[in-house]
């Protein structure tokens, strides 16, 4: 039996899953027939979950029960400058989890960010298993590769509550690559551009026949396509304000049709000139008038509010050259990777900045979870054709006296990596060592990202200076870090796995997973009963016309007439396909028995 591993490119504004089937990658369609799944989840008013484009095309009429741009938020402390923007620019409610973290609304229930993932990686996950139609459980789950360890960790959380057995997170722009690189077997320094709905990402890699090695990465996670959408509505919120004195902002399902509107007028201007952007109806003045909003919106107009976007990412390109320590001239290509990336303004300031035009042949939504499925395919077979050398998007380290950053295993280290530093007692008869392991670009300590506390204690009381304990970072092929303090005196150590900074407890994340399961059983049985009772109705109603038309003993006729109440009772509400099928056996053998007599 052939076994399958899943490539999914979890995005912030869609989804997308790939296998590798007989040698060759391919993207699975999903029940609506597309090759990407919208990232929005919602509830129902009958509780039902609803994923994709179900979840899109009611999110104007359910818009608080409807989530979506959840990877901005996903491994994020609720007091993030970012989570704060989002609480104000996006519709559901966002509130604070157990342990600082985020948590959505929805249907007056809490959910936790890795919970709402795991919605969306069962969806993917289901449809994947349909089409190969055995389980596969396997999976590579691709992240922005400037993703911090609790934004990783809060994505292995997601694939655990899902059910999956994450066999690595890889990051998208390396994923990318891996697609783009094995249509060629030139050495090239390639550059992928990666700007999705909520992230941007640029990684410089060396490619040689094979071997993958990422140069440097960086990145912004809070700068996509959401952004580009926000300043149209910002427009047309002041263009409304400016005409009718009505802050549409004020209003979530207005808000929600603008959101809609923003993201389609920007995806139009693509190809347009210029788009009228007609919203009749959003508002009703004071005296009851019904407002509508019609609006021209040009390209140079669109263009000139989201410049400044665009002009950030090219700053970060630069970063990204220098930290590879090469220029726009050593760069053969470039891949663009990204919904974001079909906006010509976009494609034109990338060529120019590089010099070069973009790779052509290479679908923007579907090259990562390409290459994520080539890379669990080899995993999988172990047959790595493929040798990636990944590297860590920030700098690691601990914070020393003064409130300093000390950097242990600095930014674009190749992955795996195990780094070490010797730190002293800073005072006499000191005892313990308090470790603050810290994640950031910052040198000031509190600016980064704590990602562990803990204190290294039973060091011998002795002059400051004396004693030597030695700080080693471990890094994985995952980016998760590990840290070891080691007393150079004694051997004695004391490692901190890293392993829980997504903020979520085991607990939590079984008693997730479980709901989960739990709900998808219920929801494959629902599905189950639905067909069965289907079938049933057609013998219901072949019985029913054998009756009309055969004269039956009276016994007979009683019996398919309790046949007929009790088959007609249990499709009203069809949950139990067990009891539906033993009905469903029963008419058609009445029916055969009725044929057979007559
Ligand atoms: P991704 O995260 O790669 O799925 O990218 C999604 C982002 O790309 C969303 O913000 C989309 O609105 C945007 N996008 C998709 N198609 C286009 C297009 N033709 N022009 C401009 N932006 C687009």
């Amino acid at each position: 039996m052939t076994e399958y591993a899943l490539g999914i490119d979890l995005g912030t504004t869609n989804s997308c899953v790939a296998i590798v089937e007989n040698g060759k990658p391919m993207i699975i369609a999903n029940k609506s027939g597309y090759l990407t799944t919208p990232s929005i989840v919602a509830i129902a008013e009958s509780g039902k979950r609803l994923i994709g484009q179900l979840a899109k095309r009611q999110a104007i009429t359910n818009a608080t029960n409807t989530v979506y741009s959840t990877k901005r938020l996903i491994g994020r402390s609720i007091g993030d400058p970012e989570v704060q923007e989002c609480m104000n620019t996006l519709p559901f409610e966002i509130v604070e989890g157990p342990h600082e973290d985020v948590r959505v609304k929805m249907k007056d229930k809490l959910y936790s960010l890795p919970e709402i993932s795991a919605m969306i990686l069962s969806e993917l996950h289901q449809v994947a298993e349909d089409y190969i139609g055995e389980p596969i459980n396997q999976a590579i789950i691709t992240v922005p590769a400037y993703f911090n360890d609790a934004q990783r960790q809060a994505t292995i959380d997601a694939g655990k509550i899902a059910g999956l057995d994450v066999m690595r997170i890889i990051n998208e722009p390396t994923a990318a690559a891996i697609a783009y690189g094995t249509q060629t077997k030139k050495r090239q320094t390639i550059a992928v551009f990666d700007l999705g709905g909520g992230t941007f990402d640029i990684s410089i890699l060396a490619i040689d026949d094979g071997v993958f090695n990422v140069l440097s990465t960086t990145g912004d996670t809070f700068l996509g396509g959401e952004d580009f959408d926000n300043r149209i509505i910002e427009h047309l919120v002041l263009l409304f304000a400016r005409e009718h004195n009505i802050d549409l902002r004020e209003d979530p399902m207005a808000m929600q049709r603008l959101k809609i509107a923003a993201e389609k007028a920007k995806c139009d201007l693509s190809q347009l000139p210029s788009v009228e952007i007609n919203l009749p109806f959003i508002q009703t003045s004071s005296d009851g008038t019904a407002l509508h909003l019609n609006a021209i919106l040009t390209r140079d107009e669109f263009e000139n509010l989201v410049i400044d976007l665009v002009k950030r990412t090219l700053k970060i390109c630069q970063v990204a050259l220098m930290d590879a320590n090469v220029t726009q001239n050593d760069i053969d290509e470039v891949v663009l990777v990204g919904g974001m990336t079909r906006m010509p303004l976009v494609q034109m300031a990338v060529s120019e900045f590089f010099h070069t035009n973009p790779a052509k042949n290479i679908n923007p939504d579907e090259v990562v979870a390409i290459g994520a499925a080539i890379q669990a395919d080899e995993l999988l077979h172990q047959g790595m054709q493929h040798i990636l050398l990944d590297v860590t998007p920030l700098d690691l380290g601990i914070a020393v006296h003064g409130g300093n950053f000390f950097v242990i295993t600095p930014k674009n280290t190749t992955i795996p990596c195990s780094n070490s530093t010797v730190f002293t007692t800073s005072f006499d008869n000191q005892t313990s060592l308090k470790i603050v392991v810290l994640q950031g670009e910052h040198t000031v300590a509190n600016d980064n990202q704590v990602l562990a506390e803990f204190t290294f204690s039973g060091i011998r009381p002795a002059p400051a200076g004396e004693v030597d304990v030695e700080i080693t970072f471990d890094v994985d092929a995952d980016g998760i870090v590990n840290v070891t303090a080691r007393d150079l005196e004694t051997q004695k150590e004391h490692v901190v796995s890293i392993s829980r900074s997504s903020n979520l407890t085991q607990e939590e994340i079984d008693r997730m997973f479980k709901e989960n399961a739990d709900y998808l059983a219920s929801e494959k049985l629902g599905e189950e009963a639905r067909n069965v009772a289907a079938h049933l109705k057609n013998d219901v109603q072949a019985l029913r016309t054998l009756v009309q038309t055969h004269s039956l003993p009276d016994s007979i006729s009683s019996y398919v007439l309790t046949l007929i109440k009790k088959a007609t009772s249990a499709m009203e509400s069809p949950d139990d396909p067990q009891m539906l099928k033993v009905l469903s056996n029963d008419i058609e053998n009445a029916i055969h028995l009725i044929e057979e007599s007559a």
